[in-house]
């Protein structure tokens, strides 16, 4: 009988969300009168704007006219999209770059759980405690996280942030091949100061290795100090990969595009005394199994860039904005220490003293209905903190403020 990777049988089951929807679903059982009002969306809410529409619209209809079908396209994603991304989203903002290092794809999940392919097999990870999952559960499956212990994997060097720290990774005691970072932060909502995110540039310069950068929620950045992209810093050319995605910063969710930067001057040793560019061997990884992100979508994600694109992105990004600021300011006024949701759709609330992040999550839903993410699980880290998101409606999050208040 054909035998399985035995590293998924070593995988803990992802109980988080679906935890979470037990609960929720008991509690409305119990109580059919209440509405119960999610500050636990990780989606977006809001539709798609008119520009990104019109831009599937015309598409459509080029796919139904011979003259205009579109089959196969290139595997890292058509010149017009490419050059729309390097122009806007970096040479206007004063970054070099070129078009041939931008790989488009159907989503950053697919892009950051997939790059760990060109690293050898005993690469050592170091990850940021809380973490979006995928960094950690893609290098599992791939034999490189050792066995799962009490929350934790043996091999994955856990770099825990902290209000103490201010949510900023202190640098490993043993040194890590590969650095996972997310930033502005899912969870914590928190971003890493133009100094921090430098100091783990000239880190990763020195000790030989390679930053994979997640900024899926740059264009929530509001504060001027904080870098849109990990290329804005001295030397990051040389040992950063960077992840960017249509989804939160479109509504793009159900779309599917995304991006991964790959500069020239990057490269990793060979194992043999020689080095290798990792921008090819990205190429190959996706001309071998991928086939490219659908016409139609590429040509809604180019609409993004369009002048009234632009502005109707920032609008809609200015709701979840404003809602996360409402909601930062009434959780702040019942008392609790919030981080982030400044410069993300994110906060990061401390529970009360004597609270664990799980008999908090129990308290809102119990006491005022309203459903938020413990902490928890996210790692070690997470215990003793919820995460908020702003993506619900505002008539939504109105409701739920007021019922904090009054709790
Ligand atoms: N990276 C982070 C930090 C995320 O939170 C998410 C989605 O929630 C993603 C990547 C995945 O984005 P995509 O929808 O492009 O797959």
């Amino acid at each position: 009988m054909t035998t399985v990777n035995e590293n998924y049988l070593k995988l803990p089951g992802s109980y988080l969300f679906s935890d979470i929807a037990h609960k929720v679903a008991a509690y409305g059982n119990a109580h059919p009168e209440k509405h119960i009002i999610s500050l636990g969306i990780g989606d977006v809410t809001r539709p798609l704007i008119p520009a990104v529409i019109a831009a599937l619209h015309r598409a459509v209809d080029e796919m139904g006219r011979a003259a205009s079908f579109h089959g196969y396209g290139p595997e890292q994603g058509y010149a017009f999209l490419r050059e729309a991304i390097a122009e806007h989203d970096y040479r206007v903002r004063g970054v070099a770059m070129d078009a041939s290092e931008i790989f488009v794809s159907d989503g950053s999940k697919s892009d950051v759980g997939n790059f760990q392919e060109l690293f050898a097999a005993h690469s050592v990870v170091a990850v940021t405690d809380p973490v979006y999952p995928v960094y950690v559960d893609s290098n599992a499956m791939a034999g490189r996280a050792g066995t799962y212990v009490d929350g934790s994997w043996e091999r994955i060097i856990y770099l825990p942030c902290l209000r103490e720290n201010a949510f900023v990774p202190e640098f490993p005691a043993v040194r890590p091949d590969i650095v996972y970072l997310c930033c502005p932060n899912n969870p914590t909502g928190t971003t890493l100061p133009r100094a921090a995110l430098q100091a783990w540039v000239d880190y990763a310069r020195r000790e030989g290795c390679i930053i994979l950068f997640d900024s899926a929620y740059e264009a929530y950045i509001s504060d001027a100090s904080i870098p849109h992209s990990i290329y804005e810093l001295e030397g990051a050319r040389e040992v950063a990969v960077e992840f960017r995605s249509f989804s939160k910063t479109a509504g793009f969710t159900g779309l599917r595009c995304a991006y991964t930067v790959v500069p020239r001057e990057l490269k990793v040793s060979d194992g043999r005394g020689g080095q290798v560019f990792l921008n090819p061997l990205w190429n190959r990884r996706q001309c071998t199994k991928y086939n490219g992100c659908p016409y139609i979508v590429q040509r809604a994600a180019e609409a993004v860039y369009s002048e009234e694109g632009r502005q109707q992105v920032m609008d809609v990004i200015a709701g979840y904005r404003a809602t996360a600021a409402r909601l930062a300011t009434a959780v702040r006024s019942i008392g609790l220490e919030v981080y982030g949701g400044v410069d993300a759709p994110y906060l990061w609330v401390r529970v009360p003293v004597g609270a664990t992040s799980w008999s908090f999550f129990e308290h809102l839903l119990t006491e005022a209905a309203l459903v938020c993410t413990p902490g928890a699980g996210f790692g070690i880290a997470g215990e003793g903190y919820v995460r908020l998101t702003a993506f619900g409606t505002p008539e939504d999050t109105q409701e739920a403020i007021e019922r904090m208040v009054a709790m």
